[in-house]
């Protein structure tokens, strides 16, 4: 079987096909600069050759034909016949309360979806826009929709509500949600089947630490906390996202500053976190870079961002009662050795000792505590294009 897995942003798009029988990328490329000039698509067949394009793409169902051109090239292409592809996994960012896990997409789950719009403005159109475009191009392929908030349906209510007067929470469904759920479940599983231990059994907290970052407590497999929230902008500072703020610090700075929601949004999304701390970049290596040049607010960008990954980790191993392992994945948790180093510093009171000559490694799936500690701590490169195959090709085989 095998399964094409689409990540659709508002002006790119990823994808990956897969050959389900072995569970192994066969194809993957990156559409970028959709409806803007300077459109590109770059397509690797993977393990042989790569090509990158330079085409008007005016749109994500052109963005799709030339997808489908390049998978079946004769050079780069992998397949002979768009009917070998059984059927389409959309990541979807947003589930609302609707979608506790992944389904077939049908005209119904479409609405659903436009009704979690508001949820995710910037995310949910164009995830929109790629099923929209993958049905009216394979109009008879099946599309599942695998979403990144369905993995933290789990959390019990009084983690998931927020202190405010509960008619939010009926009228618009005001709620923690949470997101990377595709990664977090990947990572939990994964690290459970590297203990040689029954998920259920292990109290887990996943650190996805990318240019977006969140941590889950994962507690018997299933997600019972997460920093991220109703928009995936509270939790630890992230690239350019400022991470948790005292709620009245906007209507302070709005009233100071005359600043109106949209405005407010974009300085909380786009211009706070690493980036606005270190004024140098939204990319940890700069950053990085910078701090060990001397650069202090560089310094202190990552030393906020460290600090913030351990005072969660601390706060899930209290809320599951105990820890039996940490995981770092997604670009800074696979790949930043001192944000590891700096996070774990501290942590010895849990019984989580790391390993200073282990932790030097890069996107490798290892253990990187020391032999005698408690919890384990691991580096488990994320796959969630795996776990949307999976799922697609799962959810597929149970309607047939
Ligand atoms: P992601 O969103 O998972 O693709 O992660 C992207 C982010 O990972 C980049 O913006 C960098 O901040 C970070 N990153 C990637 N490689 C490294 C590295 N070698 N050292 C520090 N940070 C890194």
């Amino acid at each position: 079987m095998k399964v094409l897995v689409l990540n659709c942003g508002s002006s790119s798009l990823k994808y990956q096909l897969f050959d389900m029988e072995i569970e192994q990328p066969m194809a993957k490329g990156l559409v970028e600069r959709i409806g803007i000039d300077g459109s590109r698509i770059k397509h690797t067949k993977v393990g042989i050759d790569s090509v990158t394009k330079n085409v008007d793409i005016a749109n994500h169902k052109v963005a799709i034909k030339h997808v489908l051109e390049e998978l079946l090239d004769e050079k780069v292409g992998v397949i002979k016949s768009l009917d070998e592809i059984t059927a389409v996994g959309h990541r979807v960012v947003h589930g609302g309360e609707k979608f506790a896990c992944s389904v077939m997409i049908d005209k119904d789950v479409i609405d659903a979806l436009e009704e979690c719009v508001p949820l995710a403005p910037l995310h949910n159109p164009a995830n929109l826009m790629g099923i929209e475009a993958m049905v009216d191009v394979l109009p008879d392929v099946p599309q599942v929709g695998v979403f990144d908030t369905a993995f933290h349906q789990t959390m019990p209510d009084y983690a998931y509500m927020y202190g405010v007067p509960y008619h939010y929470y009926e009228t618009y469904r005001v709620r923690r949600y949470g997101f990377h759920g595709t990664s977090h479940y990947y990572v939990a599983n994964r690290a459970a089947s590297i203990m040689g231990k029954p998920v259920e059994d292990l109290k887990i907290v996943t650190c996805h630490l990318g240019n977006g970052s969140s941590i889950s407590a994962v507690d018997g497999g299933k997600s019972v906390d997460t920093s991220m929230g109703f928009t995936p902008v509270p939790g630890v500072i992230m690239g350019t996202r400022c991470g948790d703020l005292d709620p009245l610090l906007i209507t302070f700075l709005a009233e100071q500053d005359g600043i109106d929601p949209k405005a407010m949004s974009h300085i909380l999304n786009k211009e706070s976190g690493i980036l606005g701390i270190s004024g140098v970049s939204s990319d940890l290596r700069d950053v990085e870079e910078a701090a060990e040049k001397g650069n202090d607010r560089a310094g202190l960008a990552e030393k906020m961002l460290c600090y913030g990954i351990r005072k969660y980790i601390g706060a899930y191993a209290a809320a599951m009662g105990g820890i039996d392992a940490i995981v770092f994945t997604a670009g800074i948790g696979e790949n930043s050795i001192p944000t590891r180093a700096k996070v774990c510093q501290g942590l010895e009171f849990l019984g989580a000792e790391i390993d200073l000559e282990k932790n030097n490694v890069r996107g490798k799936e290892t253990f990187i505590s020391t032999d005698g500690s408690k919890v384990k701590i691991m580096v488990i490169p994320t796959n969630e294009e795996l776990v949307i195959a999976r799922d697609t090709k799962k959810i597929v085989s149970e309607t047939k």
